[in-house]
């Protein structure tokens, strides 16, 4: 992130400009950290930033304003406390003659919109939703650059974590070599809590690695990815401890059928809702549609999951410069369960994978 050219960052808040407009806002407040760093290249625990004619203000701590001096781009720092903030957001209103007041809907507490309310009294409060968020659902190609990275350190992740898993190991001794290798490669951190789910256990989409010990031929689930310079990555792969079943071995060719032709599929123009059919309509032609239970992925970037969702209900369209995961599974309660999800880029004419490990099942 901060290997960025501030030209980046300007551009994001010309971007933001001119959706502000289209949205009617002549003042808006940004109150999501992510939108913040996104907007202004600056990481911080606490902050906001403000948009108002024509001027970008963040509002931060002292445990910040020197260092974003140095580092935020476009903007002024404005140096504030928990309790003057509101204050400098209506000083600097005021200073514009502005009235009204755009606010992230979704990135405000009931206990923080009170505030505001009080504080600033006069001020008309217009809620709005995704201002920034669709700025963020196309990525700029160093963007894709940083996630593509991020992605490289997960497939040497599950290298790595191919030498570890065999019958009688637990799956969070699996779990814990699994996060500290990835901690080694000298990453922000995970992108999410480590999934790893065996057996059984793998019916469960979500599993929390738990003290069961994996048996001969059993599937193991693992769904995880680092954050490097700010940006994630999103991984599953499923394996086999040991020589599998053969409804096992079907159930896995069937999702792994889904995911290629989901992800073979893929192009700009296309409905989001459609690519989720492709994955579901494989998986009904091997028998197992009933039990893809979860949407066909999400957008990756900053945050592990944000927009566009890709799923039945999703009104999303894919576009050129989308980054989001192709991610079908198939849970059978009593039996167990496989996913496989590749991060991928949207090009020009159809989508490309930026995890590159292999998806034939590997027996170990
Ligand atoms: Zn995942
Ligand atoms: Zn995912």
């Amino acid at each position: 992130m901060a290997a960025f050219p501030k030209e980046i960052f300007l551009a994001r808040q010309k971007k933001l400009a001119s959706a502000m407009k289209r949205g009617g806002f002549e003042a808006f407040l940004v109150t999501s950290l992510v939108n913040v760093r996104y907007l202004g290249g600056f990481k911080c625990s606490y902050g906001r930033m403000l948009f108002a004619g024509g001027q970008g203000y963040l509002l931060l701590d002292s445990r910040y304003t020197a260092a974003a001096r140095r580092a935020a781009a476009g903007v002024e720092v404005v140096e504030i406390t928990a309790s003057t903030i509101d204050d400098k957001v209506r000083e600097i209103l005021q200073s514009h003659k502005l009235r009204r007041l755009a606010f992230e809907k979704s990135a405000v507490t009931h206990a923080e919109f009170l505030d505001l309310r009080a504080k600033l009294r006069g001020i008309t409060l217009l809620p709005s939703e995704g201002l920034v968020e669709d700025l963020r659902i196309i990525k700029h190609e160093k963007e894709v650059a940083a996630i593509h990275r991020a992605c490289r350190l997960g497939d040497r992740a599950f290298k790595h974590i191919l030498g570890v898993i065999r019958p009688g190991i637990t799956e969070r001794q699996v779990s814990a070599a699994l996060d500290s290798f990835m901690m080694s490669l000298e990453v922000d951190g995970l992108a999410f809590e480590s999934i790893v789910a065996s057996g059984p256990r793998g019916a469960f989409p979500h599993a929390v690695p738990s003290s069961r010990k994996i048996q001969n031929g059993d599937l193991v689930t693992l769904d995880f990815g680092v954050c490097l310079d700010g940006y994630n990555s999103d991984m599953t792969r499923t394996v086999a401890a040991g020589k599998p079943g053969g409804r096992t071995v079907q159930l896995y060719r069937a999702v792994q059928r889904a995911q290629a032709e989901a992800l073979a599929a893929a192009r700009p123009g296309m409905r989001a809702s459609d690519l989720d059919a492709v994955a579901r309509a494989a998986l009904d032609k091997d028998g197992f549609g009933k039990y893809f239970t979860h949407g066909l992925g999400h957008g990756v970037g900053l945050e592990v999951h944000e927009a566009p969702r890709i799923g039945a209900f999703s009104k999303a369209v894919l576009k050129k410069g989308m980054i989001i995961t192709v991610e079908p599974g198939v849970y059978v309660e009593g039996l167990t369960g496989a996913r496989i999800e590749d991060t991928a880029v949207v090009t020009a004419d159809g989508a490309q994978a930026l995890t590159h490990s292999p998806k034939k099942l590997i027996t170990l």
